[in-house]
């Protein structure tokens, strides 16, 4: 008999006690509801591939009523006519149970996406509460500001909710992406129907609860779990929403976009990227290979911000790539329950797919394979840490979002070579690069068309720090100040 070990033991945890103990149905108007669509959804464990739940499913018509809920909240109802204090007296309780529960809701996390426990225990969770508390407080500064008066009138520029708004959020990070639209949006006043992942839709399952709990008023947040193509298509198309705030693939963005535009709501678009991590001669090899090998395969390389594209300066290719193989064949592959798990599955078989696809096709057009190409020992969907070298720069793999642990190398010639190579993409929301040398950082810094840049390290996020991407990567910004403005209107008033 083999015995159980700790990660066993917290899975049989969430599927005995904690799943059951959540309502899987659409929250609307402050309650759980009976969904009027009989549609179900079925939930995996990307670990086991068993069936972690089966969720009722929210149809157009549960979501008419999500977004009636959030429409008269938001015109009859008291959420946008408290005082900013009031409002971030409930985010603070949020925020406040968010924490009691922490180790329950990074279980579930963990669970659902097969994203290893220590990060999402580590930051997923606590930095999205965080992210409440930053919004409640941001919130309480934003005063209307009086201008100097023009002519007789005195002027005031007051800062007003935008309305009802749809955030609608990938699998990747689903606690996180939720929490980083819904926290801004609700401390300036607006009222939210949720669209969350149908691959990972626990977490905002346990989010609707604590928000009863916290005590927001019914119809200010509401969650409709469904199919993207159902129940979020549905959502982005009501014309009682005035803002859509969607993170997630390009190609559901132009959707997004196509179906809204005879009304045109304010748009924040989150997507996708292809990270340039740029290595110079002159850099600290070893914290360039391990700041590499993070870019590459953290969250088993399902990272919008993953740096799937890596040029390094010729002179030292070969010893580089030598030792990012190494490092990337030590790599512990397991549960991600475990604790010492450094990479899990991918999130599901068509997913697992879709990498291999990737990869095998690259290597048909004929790149090679420097360590990985196909699944991993443990088999399941646990995918082997790959790198491939020989790919050119008009390749799929090259010009796509492989959104797996796949990450291509390429020699560049030197400061102005590897400029133009980060910037040969569609994509812009993210690079680093590694150097000693500050006027090449400083140049690189410059020249580098992308939302986020990091020198000599890779993946720092902070909550005061805006988020977001350019090109095919998105517009508009996450966390930060600006992001509130994201969910605020401009009122001008001039009074005589
Ligand atoms: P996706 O576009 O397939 O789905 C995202 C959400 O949109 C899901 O809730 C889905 O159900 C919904 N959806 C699907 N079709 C829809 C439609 N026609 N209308 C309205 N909603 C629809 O993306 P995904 O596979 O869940 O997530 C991966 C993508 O998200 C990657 O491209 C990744 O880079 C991106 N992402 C970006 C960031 C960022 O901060 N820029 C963060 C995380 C993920």
């Amino acid at each position: 008999m083999t015995r159980e070990t700790p990660a066993d033991v917290r899975r049989n945890q969430v599927v005995s006690s904690l799943i059951p103990a959540l309502d899987l149905r659409p929250f609307i108007d402050g309650g759980f509801r009976d969904p009027v669509s009989s549609a179900e959804l079925t939930d995996l464990d990307p670990t086991t591939e068993r069936t972690l739940a089966v969720l009722p499913t929210a149809g157009p018509r549960d979501v008419d009523a999500a977004v009636g809920a959030a429409r008269t909240a938001f015109d009859e109802g008291p959420w946008p006519r408290m005082t900013a204090q009031e409002r971030a007296d409930t985010l603070e309780r949020f925020a406040a149970l968010i924490e009691r529960d922490a180790e329950r809701l990074s279980l579930l996390e963990a669970t659902d996406t097969g994203k290893r426990l220590a990060g999402v225990r580590g930051w997923d969770v606590p930095q999205s509460l965080e992210v409440y508390r930053y919004y409640a407080r941001a919130a309480l500064e934003r005063e209307p500001s009086t201008q100097p008066d023009v002519g007789t009138a005195r002027v005031v520029v007051c800062a007003v909710p935008v309305g009802v708004c749809a955030a609608i959020t990938p699998w990747n990070f689903p606690f996180a992406c939720i929490s980083w639209k819904i926290a801004p949006a609700l401390a300036a006043g607006c009222t939210v129907v949720v669209k969350p992942p149908e691959r990972a839709p626990l977490s905002a399952q346990a989010l609707a609860a604590l928000a009863t709990e916290a005590g927001f008023p019914p119809g200010v947040f509401n969650v409709v779990t469904g199919v993207g193509d159902v129940a979020g298509r549905a959502l982005a198309a009501d014309p009682r929403v005035d803002k859509i705030t969607f993170t997630g693939s390009v190609d559901t963005a132009r959707s997004i976009v196509a179906g809204s535009t005879s009304r045109m709501p304010r748009l924040t678009l989150e997507l996708g990227g292809k990270g340039a991590n740029v290595v110079m001669a002159d850099c600290d090899l070893d914290a360039a290979v391990a700041g590499t090998i993070d870019a590459m395969f953290d969250v088993a390389g399902q990272n919008c911000c993953a740096g799937s594209r890596t040029y390094v300066q010729r002179d030292i290719y070969e010893d580089f790539l030598a030792r990012l193989v190494t490092a990337a064949e030590s790599r512990r592959l397991g549960d991600p329950l475990d604790e010492a798990t450094q990479q899990g599955p991918q999130i599901d078989r068509q997913h697992f797919e879709r990498i291999d696809g990737y990869v095998k096709g690259a290597l048909k057009e004929g790149a090679s394979c420097a360590t990985g190409g196909g699944g991993a020992d443990l088999g399941g969907l646990f995918y082997a840490p790959t790198i491939l070298t020989g790919a050119t720069r008009g390749m799929r793999i090259t010009r796509e979002e492989v959104f797996g642990p796949v990450g291509c190398i390429y020699p560049v010639d030197g400061p102005d070579d590897a400029i133009a190579a980060a910037n040969d993409t569609d994509y812009g929301l993210s690079t680093s690069v590694w150097t000693s040398d500050e006027s090449f950082a400083d140049r690189f810094i410059r020249e580098v068309r992308v939302g986020t840049c990091w020198v000599n390290c890779f993946g720092y996020f902070a909550i005061e720090v805006p988020w977001g991407g350019v090109k095919l990567s998105g517009q508009g910004r996450e966390l930060g100040l600006s992001a509130l403005d994201e969910f605020l209107d401009a009122k001008a008033v001039f009074r005589i």
